[in-house]
């Protein structure tokens, strides 16, 4: 009896922790890219961090996110993955600046 519902069982764990990893972990501590965006209402350029696919959103908008600016609070939509840029560690510190 035991051994019939094993294979649903590890099917079932194996979908929770998919599901654990898809929509908890890798949103905070998966790959996840800055990109310097220019506001095209006040031309005050912003960092925007993203998670690239963490989101249907995302999905559907492919690389493209509507924003609201920080400075002028208008909506614009920002092309993400042309102004990435390359943040895989965290930024030096320390050294040249
Ligand atoms: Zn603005």
């Amino acid at each position: 009896m035991s051994l019939t519902l094993e294979p649903l069982a590890i099917l079932f764990f194996g979908a929770a922790i998919g599901f654990v990893l898809l929509f908890f972990l890798l949103p905070r501590y998966g790959p996840h890219y800055t990109s310097k965006l220019m506001c095209p209402s006040c031309h005050k350029s912003f960092n925007f961090h993203w998670i690239p696919g963490a989101t249907i959103a995302s999905l559907i908008q492919r690389n493209y996110r509507v924003l609201k600016c920080p400075y002028c609070h208008k909506k614009s939509t920002f092309d993400v993955a042309a102004t990435r840029v390359r943040t895989a560690r965290p930024p030096k510190t320390r050294g040249n600046a």
